[in-house]
């Protein structure tokens, strides 16, 4: 994919898209799941990645762990089936999703990646901060997420629906999805 650029007195730069930030949307009571000991390990290089996943117990290695990109465009990581809302500290992120690693010939690469999480969920979109937080980091990825996930909020109940085989009708009280992410609710003002 080629990124679009601006010139600027003669100068061709690259123009950056701007990452949607996601609030916590889940329920209230995970909140209290935040605290300093539980926020993600912040993950900038293959040897973070080596040295987290050192630290975790050899069965789980190679199950699914908890991601958050927070805002500094970085990847943390939490323990299988940790809240993202604790990873995240209760920040805003750009990026949540669950990850898997697996061995490849000279450590660690990522084998599956998705943007499952119920307490942000973030548009698939999210994929361009998630993948940069990867290659900031140096870690091998699949190229895009291996199971996305499709959130939409029902207009009418506002139930969340996860969509599936592009079928945009809530499942509570049947009414079209919209056609565009709206995770968020627009009653909120964003912060
Ligand atoms: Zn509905």
């Amino acid at each position: 994919m080629r990124s679009a650029r601006v010139h600027v007195h003669g100068t061709s730069l690259p123009v950056l898209p701007l990452e949607r930030r996601y609030r916590y949307v889940g329920p209230a009571e995970l909140r209290e799941q935040v605290r300093p000991d539980g926020l993600g390990r912040p993950i900038s290089s293959r040897d973070d990645l080596a040295t987290w996943l050192a630290e975790q117990d050899e069965p789980e290695r190679e199950e699914p762990f908890t991601f958050v990109v927070d805002t500094t465009a970085t990847l943390r990581l939490a323990p299988r089936r940790s809240e993202h809302i604790a990873c995240a500290g209760g920040d805003p992120v750009l990026g949540a999703g669950e990850i898997t690693f697996a061995r490849s010939h000279d450590g660690w690469r990522v084998s599956e990646i998705s943007n499952q999480s119920t307490g942000y969920c973030p548009d698939v979109t999210s994929w361009t901060a998630v993948q940069a937080a990867l290659d900031n980091a140096g870690l091998d990825h699949p190229g895009s997420f291996t199971r996305p996930i499709v959130f939409r909020r029902c207009l009418h109940c506002r139930q969340l629906n996860i969509v599936k085989d592009d079928h945009f009708v809530c499942a509570m009280c049947e009414e079209p999805l919209p056609a565009v992410w709206n995770a968020d609710p627009p009653d909120e003002p964003e912060h």
